[in-house]
């Protein structure tokens, strides 16, 4: 602790990046295009207009720009939360009794309660600047509604957040905070659309599901010429957006000369990941440095682990462009029992590139250990981690207890991408000793595979 390095490295406002950094102009294999399920012909501009804001399907497209002009008025909402800061885990370090330097990004700082608001805030911006309405979106869990109800707030859009019935109902908290933001929130299925209807005809009694949400929030998008669709994690323009994780890490490490040995994120569509990570790969793709990257996934929906490289539907409605990715299938879901988050069936496909050439690593942790490693962290660092960060935390643990074992004083930065108030549910599991590790079988997944879609996999 005498150490000359503060517990936390606090960029100035004046420090924030004022550009995006796009990885794909470094990668020498690029992602593959976004296709039609229809023929699988990639997606044109124009094609993409109709449902998705044009600057940002501008963003989608490009692979070879390589710096982003961050919007002045995204750079003002950003000094409202950011810059996040790197702190060093000093006393989780101090309680693992390892040699190893453990940072992390904490990106947990805003009320959304994670990393999504800085992706939100950059969409909500180009969709008032087209002179939309407003948006529409999906969300499960609810951290991406809340984060997109922020963003709209701001910049006075309306917001249209088609909620999972279940959740809509078991989680009144998240709901309520998107509509103290002034989003309207529509338990999916409902007779606001014409798949909704259809859906609730077919099966009254349903739940819903969040490819049921996607196909009614798509609909209400491009049945109505003022709004466009948005997404929160997988697409290319959210990875450009989160690439501000890292590029403020990168900077804070600078500051002090840190070099890390090795970066963590946690991987559900891969946003927080790229983001964080995007820098740094980087700075490998063009032979400058090299430095081990980890994604954690949940063994419970082992994408990168498990699934198969392929062009798949991004959602289980199976209405949406065909993304090649890793994927565990289009029908896949996770067990009932996960409460871990992260239960995304599919990847980013820059990230799915770039793990496919070799540039970074995955593995997959059973959601009993990641709440070990939340636990542990809460009760030496303070916060109250996320299910969904907290993968990273356990990998980053692991790591240094290996370091104990091994001696050596390895520089591990993970990023934090928030807070776990609204998964008080999963953590009560844990805490009474009910919680379940339940990994799927060989069989389910191959299964789940057989329905990946003809279109761009021959
Ligand atoms: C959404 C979310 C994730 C996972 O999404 P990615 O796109 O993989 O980053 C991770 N952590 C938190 C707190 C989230 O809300």
């Amino acid at each position: 602790m005498e150490s000359k390095i503060p517990y936390k490295i606090y960029l100035t406002e004046n420090e924030i990046p004022t550009q995006w950094y796009n990885v794909r102009a470094d990668m020498k294999n690029k992602p593959a295009p976004l296709i039609s399920p229809a023929d699988g012909h990639a997606l044109s501009i124009e094609e993409m207009n109709p449902i998705f804001c044009e600057e940002l399907n501008k963003q989608e497209l490009d692979d070879t720009t390589a710096w982003f002009d961050i919007p002045e008025p995204v750079q003002q909402f950003y000094r409202m939360y950011r810059p996040s800061p790197l702190v060093r885990a000093y006393f989780l370090e101090k309680a693992l009794d390892t040699p190893a330097k453990i940072y992390y990004k904490f990106e947990g700082n805003n009320t959304s309660g994670s990393h999504k608001l800085n992706s939100s805030i950059a969409q909500a911006y180009y969709a008032k600047a087209q002179g939309l309405k407003g948006v529409t979106t999906e969300t499960g869990a609810g951290q991406w509604g809340t984060a997109l109800s922020m963003a709209c707030a701001y910049f006075g859009l309306d917001c249209r957040v088609f909620m999972v019935k279940v959740s809509y109902e078991q989680k009144p908290f998240r709901r309520e905070v998107m509509r103290t933001y002034g989003a309207h929130v529509i338990p999916s299925p409902s007779m606001t659309t014409e798949i909704g209807k259809k859906i609730l005809a077919d099966h009254p009694n349903t739940t819903g599901s969040l490819g049921c949400a996607i196909s009614e929030a798509v609909e209400a998008a491009v049945t109505n010429p003022d709004y466009r669709y948005v997404l929160g994690s997988v697409l290319n323009q959210v990875l450009l957006h989160q690439s501000i994780i890292g590029l403020e890490a990168q900077k804070a490490m600078q500051k002090y000369d840190i070099r890390p040995d090795i970066i963590i994120g946690c991987a559900g569509g891969g946003s927080n990941l790229g983001g964080f990570a995007a820098p740094f790969i980087g700075e490998i793709l063009r032979g400058e440095a090299n430095y081990r990257i980890i994604g954690v996934e949940p063994a419970s929906c082992p994408s990168f682990t498990r699934g198969k490289f392929a062009y798949d539907f991004c959602d289980t409605g199976m209405i949406c462009p065909l993304a090649k990715m890793y994927t565990l299938g289009s029908q896949f879901i996770p067990s009932a029992n996960h409460a871990g988050g992260l239960r995304y069936h599919g990847m980013s496909p820059i990230l799915a590139q770039l793990y496919h050439d070799g540039y970074f690593e995955a593995c997959a942790v059973e959601q009993s250990s990641v709440f070990e490693a939340a636990t542990q962290f809460a009760r030496t660092e303070g916060i109250l981690p996320a299910p969904e960060s907290s993968h990273a935390i356990r990998v980053a643990i692991d790591e240094a207890l290996k370091c104990k074992e091994t001696g050596e004083a390895k520089t591990i930065a993970f990023n934090l991408t928030g807070t776990g108030y609204f998964d008080l549910v999963a953590y009560q599991q844990f805490n009474d000793k009910t919680m379940v590790d339940v990994i799927p079988s060989d069989e389910a997944i191959a299964d789940s595979l057989q329905h990946l879609p003809k279109i761009g996999n021959n």
